[in-house]
């Protein structure tokens, strides 16, 4: 069984329709899916549909932008709740709003740095639900600010970039609790894209377990064996479940596949171990 419980679509920064990514999960022979959309639930219907058609698993899923400790963006994985759960999708909506807010404050930064005009032609091209800086790196890239990807957030939207904004997200208590509220579990997605010490990612892990979290991505986008070896040590010494995914968002990417490597070390204990799977 191919378990893959992170990937994106036009929903958020993804560029597949979530039945687009529904299908090449199947082509790449992924048996369960879920798809995270950042801060939203939209595409979860469309897929689920495909899903049946195809026979495959959609777990129902979101990508939850926290802030931990005043100023540190923490990404929770939601994975198997309900999405009708009035207080998940408030909180959603919340989010959403400061995405738009600071999507604003970075482009009037890029406007005072020479870069006119992007919220404007954003809007009017791109249409999203949850704006992120990904949008602002495509444009850069497509405009030839920049010459890849990776340039577009050293120079201008990462943490040391020139039109870089700190969003002011739900705290990782709220995130939790409306995860689980909503009857889904919470998981921690790449803990090592935080570049902190181990006596961080520790506190940062009971913390998260007082709110009501579950699991950790002990396999994400590109980890090393090292990097597995370690986040599934910290999920045995604080008995988290284990989550895999590939953060799955453009096809053509020669290091990212759907379902590609995610095969958990044998000591772990799968975040699906309780699941019902049915079709669909
Ligand atoms: P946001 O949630 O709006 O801050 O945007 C975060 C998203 O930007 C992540 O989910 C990634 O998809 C993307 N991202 C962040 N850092 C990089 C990077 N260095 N290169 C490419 N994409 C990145
Ligand atoms: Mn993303
Ligand atoms: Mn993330
Ligand atoms: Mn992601």
């Amino acid at each position: 069984m191919i378990y893959d419980l992170h990937s994106h679509s036009i929903f958020s920064d993804g560029t597949l329709s979530p039945e687009a990514l529904v299908e090449r999960a199947h082509e790449q022979g992924v048996n369960v899916l879920a798809l995270t959309d950042h801060d939203e639930t939209k595409g979860l219907s469309a897929a689920r549909k495909k899903a049946e058609e195809l026979g495959i698993k959609l777990i129902n899923g979101v990508e939850i932008s926290v802030t931990w400790r005043n100023n540190q963006t923490i990404h929770i994985v939601g994975l198997n709740f309900d999405p009708a759960s009035e207080a998940l999708q408030n909180g959603l909506i919340e989010i959403r709003t400061e995405r738009i807010r600071r999507a604003k404050k970075i482009a009037e930064k890029l406007d005072k740095c020479g870069i006119p005009n992007v919220w404007q032609e954003l809007t009017e091209e791109v249409g999203f639900e949850a704006v992120t800086r990904t949008h602002f790196a495509r444009y850069l890239l497509d405009r030839g600010h920049v010459k890849e990807m990776q340039k577009a957030f050293t120079k201008w939207l990462g943490k040391n970039g020139k039109a870089f904004v700190n969003g002011k997200w739900a705290s990782l208590e709220e995130g939790v609790k409306w995860i689980v509220e909503a009857g889904g579990q919470a998981v921690i997605a790449h803990p090592v894209r935080y570049n902190m010490t181990r006596t961080k990612l520790e506190s940062l892990v009971i913390d998260f377990k007082a709110c009501g979290g579950r699991g950790i991505e002990v396999i994400a986008n590109r980890s090393t064996p090292d990097e597995i070896a370690q986040t599934a040590s910290i999920a045995r010494r604080h008995e988290l479940l284990a989550s895999v995914g590939s953060d799955f968002h453009v096809p053509g990417n020669p290091y990212v596949e759907l379902g590609r490597n995610l095969e958990l070390p044998t000591d772990c204990k799968p975040v699906w171990h309780d699941w019902q799977l049915k079709p669909g």
